[in-house]
C-alpha cells in the first residue's frame, strides 16, 4: 500500500483570503472582552465542493459555486456547510462561557483555574445598560430602570467584584489551594476559552444568539463572530441571511390568519405573479416558482 503520486486527483490546500486577512486580530467587546479567529478550514468554494461529491461529476457544470450554496441552503441541504469550520479565541465573563458551553455542536476548551490563577478582570456593565426585570420575559431585561438606581446597582457590581477579587488573593495567599480558592468568584470574572463549529451549527448558533430574546451580552459575541462569519464565507453568509437569518416562519395557526388576510389576493393567483410586481420582488426563475408554490399553499 502506498500513495499514488502519479493521479491526477491532487487537491491544493483551499485557502480563504478572507479569512487570512483577520486571522488573531481580536474584535474589542464589552469592557474587555474579544473574539478572534485563531485558524479555519476551507472557503465558500470548499462548501460547493462537498456538495459535488453527492450530485456527482455529471451535474458539476448545473450550477456556479454562489448558485449552488444558495440552493443548499435554501433547501437545508445542511452536511456540506459542515465540511468548513472556524476556530475562536474569545475572553468572556463566565456567565457568557455558561451559555456558549451550552451548544453541544462546538468544541471547547475552557481555562481551568484548578491549574491557573483567576483572571483579573471581571465585567461591569455600563449603568445605562443596566435594566429593570422584564415582565413579559422571565430570563429577560426590561427597561424602567431609573438612572440613580442604575448607577447604584453599578457600584454594588463593582464592589463584588473587589471583594471576590481580594478573597481569591487572601485565599490564595493562606495556601489554599487554586481549586478551591476559585470559589471566591462571581460569574462576571474573564475567562478564555477556545471555541470551534462547522459553518452549518455556527449559523444555527448565530440565530438563537443574535435574537434579541438572548442576553446582551452574549449577542455581543454572536455579533462579533457573525462579522468573522461574513468575512470568511461571503457567499455563504449571503446565503443564511437570506433563506434563514431575514427570513420567517409561521405557525399553522398564523398560516390560517395570513389566508384570511390574503383572500382578495388570491382571486387571481397567476395573473399577480406574472405580473410585474414578482419582478419587482426581485424574485425571477426557480425562487419566483417556489414563492408561487408557497402562496399557493397558503390558500
Ligand atoms: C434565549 C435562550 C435561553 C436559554 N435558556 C436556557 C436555560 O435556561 N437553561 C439551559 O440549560 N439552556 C438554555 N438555553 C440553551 C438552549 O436550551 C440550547 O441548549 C442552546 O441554545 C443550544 O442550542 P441547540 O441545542 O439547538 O444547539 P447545539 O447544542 O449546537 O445542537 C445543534 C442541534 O443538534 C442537535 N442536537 C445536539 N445535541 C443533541 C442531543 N443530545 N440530542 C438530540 N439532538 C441533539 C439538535 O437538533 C440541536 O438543535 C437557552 C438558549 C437561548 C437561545
Amino acid at each position: 500500500m502506498d500513495f499514488d503520486y502519479t493521479s491526477d486527483l491532487v487537491l491544493a490546500r483551499p485557502g480563504n483570503p478572507g479569512a487570512d486577512a483577520i486571522l488573531g486580530r481580536p474584535i474589542h467587546l464589552l469592557d474587555d472582552g474579544f473574539v478572534r479567529l485563531v485558524d479555519y478550514l476551507g472557503n465558500d468554494a470548499s462548501i460547493a465542493q462537498a456538495a459535488r461529491v453527492s450530485y456527482g461529476p455529471g451535474t458539476k457544470t448545473v450550477s456556479e459555486d454562489e448558485a449552488l450554496i444558495r440552493y443548499l441552503i435554501a433547501h437545508r441541504h445542511t452536511s456540506p456547510g459542515e465540511m468548513v469550520e472556524l476556530v475562536f479565541h474569545l475572553r468572556l465573563p463566565l456567565m457568557v462561557r455558561d451559555q456558549l458551553v451550552r451548544h453541544r455542536t462546538a468544541n471547547v476548551n475552557i481555562r481551568s483555574y484548578r491549574y491557573s490563577p483567576m483572571d483579573d478582570g471581571s465585567y461591569i456593565p455600563e449603568p445605562e445598560r443596566i435594566g429593570g426585570q422584564s415582565a413579559d420575559n422571565k430570563q429577560g431585561t426590561g427597561s424602567g430602570l431609573a438612572p440613580l438606581d442604575q448607577a447604584r446597582a453599578a457600584v454594588i457590581l463593582a464592589d463584588v467584584e473587589l471583594y471576590t477579587h481580594e478573597a481569591y488573593q487572601e485565599l490564595v495567599g493562606l495556601g489554599v489551594s487554586r481549586e478551591t480558592a476559585r470559589q471566591a468568584t462571581t460569574v462576571s470574572r474573564y475567562t478564555e476559552m477556545y471555541f470551534k463549529l462547522d459553518l452549518h451549527n455556527l449559523f444555527h448558533f448565530l440565530l438563537l444568539r443574535l435574537d434579541p430574546h438572548a442576553q446582551f451580552e452574549i449577542r455581543e459575541y454572536a455579533r462579533a463572530i457573525e462579522l468573522i462569519v461574513e468575512r470568511c464565507f461571503p457567499i455563504a453568509y449571503a446565503a443564511w441571511g437570506e433563506f434563514e437569518r431575514d427570513a420567517v416562519t409561521f405557525s399553522a395557526t398564523e398560516i390560517a390568519a395570513l389566508r384570511a388576510a390574503l383572500d382578495e389576493f388570491y382571486m387571481d393567483p397567476d395573473r399577480t405573479l406574472t405580473s410585474s410586481f414578482a419582478g419587482d420582488l426581485g424574485l425571477h426563475g426557480r425562487q419566483l416558482r417556489e414563492f408561487r408554490d408557497k402562496l399557493v399553499a397558503l390558500r
